[in-house]
Parts: C-alpha cells; structure tokens; sequence
C-alpha cells in the first residue's frame, strides 16, 4: 500500500502528482489508523515487535483447535484486510478436523470460511470497498485464470484457494486476508456477524435450487432431504424462487416441525417403514426434482429411487455416500444427477438482497467467542447445536 510516491507503474508522476500523491498517502494511512483504532482496540506486539491477533489453527488432523496468538495480516496489493466480526462454524469443518476430508495443504491454518466483518485495510489497486465498510466475505476463492474463474464460477477452480480450506487462513481469527476485492459483499442493513453464515449455509442451497429451476413446476412437488441449517435455507428458498410444493424427509422430530413452520407442505420421519413407497405414492410417482443435504449412502438412494423421469438430484451434503444409478432398475430414464458445490459471487450478491430487502428470513443462530471455539466444535459433533453457531472473534 504504501509505495514510494512515483513508484507507480508506467513511472510517468511528475512533482505535482508526486505531492499529490503524497497528500492521498498520508490521508489514507490516517484514516487507516483512525479506523484500527475504532475496530482494532489496543493493539498487541508479539515477539521481534510484529502486531498479532488471536486466531484458531488446526495444527494436525484429529488434534484440537489451538487458540494462539498469530501474526496480523498485512494488505499486499490488491487485497483487503476484514475485521471477522462473524465466522460461521460449518459442519463441514468437523470433517476436516477429524480428518475425514483431508483438503488442506498445509498447517497449522486457520480454519473459517463463512466471514463476514469490517473492511480494516486495503491494499494498492482496491476502489470498490473502504476502510468500515461491513461486507460479506465469498469464500470460494480460485486463482483467477482458469476457464471457470473466468466464467464467474471461482469455487470450482481447477486450482482451488478455498478460504480456510487451502493454502489461505481463513476466518477464525480477528482478521482475515481476502485476496481480492471482487469476494466481499457490500452489506447494507445486515449485521456482519449475522450475516456470516449466508456465504455457505443460504448461498449453497441457493445455487443448487437456481440450477433447479427449470424442472421445477408449481404443480408438482420437489424433495427435501435434511431440515438442518442448509436443508431449512433451501425449504425457504425454494417457497420463494419456485412455487413447487416442498416435502420433506427429516429424522428428527423438531426439525420436521421447522420444516412444516417454514411452509413445507409435508415432513416425512427419514426412519419410517417404506419410505420411498410412502414417498411414491404422496407425490404422484416421483418428484421433479430432489436436493440431498445429507448425502449418505442411503439418502442418496432414496433422492434417485423417488424422482421422476425428467427429474433432477442435486447432492448438496457429502456424508460420503455413492450415488448409484441403473436405469430400469433404481433410476427412471432422463433423471440427471449433480453435486453442486457452494455457489458464485453473483449468487451471493443475490442472497444478500434477499435477505436486506426482507424476503429471505435468517436462519436460527447463537454467537460464541473464538475462545470456546472447541466446545463449540464438541457441541455440534455431540448434534447439540440448533441453527449456526458463529463464532465472534
Ligand atoms: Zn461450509
Ligand atoms: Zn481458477
């Protein structure tokens, strides 16, 4: 950020613009410093005099979360510094720790990928967001070159920098280094620490059931299987984008009766006998489509077993179930199947809207400090959570 005046590229400042350029510099470090001190508090020195912040690194898979003290990032060119007021703790982070899903090519790292916060800094080059500025963080960072970063799709990037998942710190932290500007959210209304869990819980369900839309009739029901965090987004989403009856498969009572309260017109107990029988013959031979946020062996089953021809499964949840398919025998002709991972930044943009403008209500969530952050972590292994938790660090 601060670059000797002149420095820039192209080399052509002469001495007006190098003190104009001078002026801005100066601006902008006090405003930089104004806003640390209002977002930051005290700051702290660790060793050797470098600012550090606490941050909750996984150090090996199986091990618990550490609690420690971490150098603060600083914004290279191009990026931006957020202050984490809210870091959402996704199931899929269970996975990781206990090492059931082993993405991550380096550690000790800082686990996070459901941010939101206060723009804290920003490096050279960064227009579109200013120091304060509460955002949401996208997550799915790419590399930004490949044929699907290029087309809008940076979480399917051959090359994945997935906050939190790769190489990249993520959000369990006070701060979090966001690589570029294009990933964060302007919120308007929206609380940051609130609004957190939208960038995974409320943005994956919403790409899967956009892809849906085409088979989707309002004359014909779609399946729901799972009414947990996601699973509850997707009920309300697809009340709102679609217009198709919603039944639900759901093991737990109480998140059966959320469902029902959230305008699923049925909610079937995943343990009842003949299920897919029962789901049959409620839904006129199959539905039109069927989104799994579970996807265990037998979920991904019973989505193939019940949806119609011409229909579409969408597995959403990776349990670690095989999607099997053998037409004539358990899948009907012309029904597509598709794992849809998280969603774009445009999509986030539009989840964002939905929820400032009032049409997408939040889903439940409690607040924790990053310092029970394992507790938290044992909690939801135990299933003793209700909604997100979002971690306040
Ligand atoms: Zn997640
Ligand atoms: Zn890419």
């Amino acid at each position: 950020m601060l670059s000797p005046p002149g420095g820039s590229p192209g080399g052509r400042a002469g001495p007006e613009r190098t003190s104009r350029l001078r002026f801005r510099l100066t601006l902008a470090s006090t405003r930089e410093s104004a806003v640390a001190r209002s977002l930051l508090g005290p700051s702290r020195k660790g060793r050797k005099g470098i600012a550090t912040m606490k941050a909750a690194r996984l150090h090996a898979y199986g091990r618990p979360l550490v609690v420690e003290e971490v150098p603060t990032p600083e914004p290279g060119p191009a990026e931006v510094i957020v202050r984490v007021a809210g870091a959402g703790f996704c199931h899929s982070d269970l996975h990781v720790i206990d090492g059931e899903i082993q993405v991550l090519p380096r550690m000790p790292l800082i686990l996070g990928h459901e941010n939101a916060g206060f723009v804290a800094s920003a490096g050279k080059g960064v227009t579109a967001v200013r120091e304060g500025d509460p955002v949401a963080v996208f997550g799915g960072w790419g590399c930004g070159r490949c044929d699907y970063c290029v087309t809008g799709h940076d979480q399917l990037c051959v090359a994945p920098e997935w906050c939190g998942l790769s190489n990249r710190d993520g959000g369990y932290a006070e701060y979090l280094r966001v690589p570029a500007e294009k990933y964060l959210v302007k919120l308007g209304n929206l609380a940051p620490k609130l609004a957190a869990p939208l960038t995974d819980a409320a943005l994956t369900p919403y790409r899967a059931i956009k892809k849906a839309l085409p088979t989707l009739e309002p004359d014909h029901p779609v399946l729901v299987i799972g009414a947990g965090g996601l699973g509850q987004y997707g009920i309300k989403l697809l009340r709102i984008l679609s217009g198709a009856p919603v039944v639900v498969v759901e093991a737990s009572a109480s998140k059966r009766e959320a469902a029902l309260s959230l305008g699923a017109s049925a909610a079937l107990d995943a343990a009842a006998p003949d299920l897919p029988a029962k789901l049959l013959e409620l839904t006129r031979g199959g539905v039109s489509a069927a989104f799994d946020f579970v996807g265990s062996e037998g979920t991904l089953e019973l989505a193939l077993g019940t949806t119609r021809t011409l229909g579409k499964v969408y597995q959403v949840g990776l349990a670690g179930g095989t999607a099997r398919m053998k037409v004539m025998q358990n899948v009907r002709f012309e029904v597509g199947f598709e794992a849809t991972l998280w969603g774009t930044i445009k999509e986030l943009r539009e989840v964002v809207a939905l929820v400032e403008d009032g049409r997408l209500a939040l889903g439940e969530s409690e607040l924790a400090p990053l310092e029970d952050i394992q507790q938290v972590y044992s909690r939801l292994k135990r299933g003793e959570v209700r909604g997100r938790v979002i971690i306040t660090p």
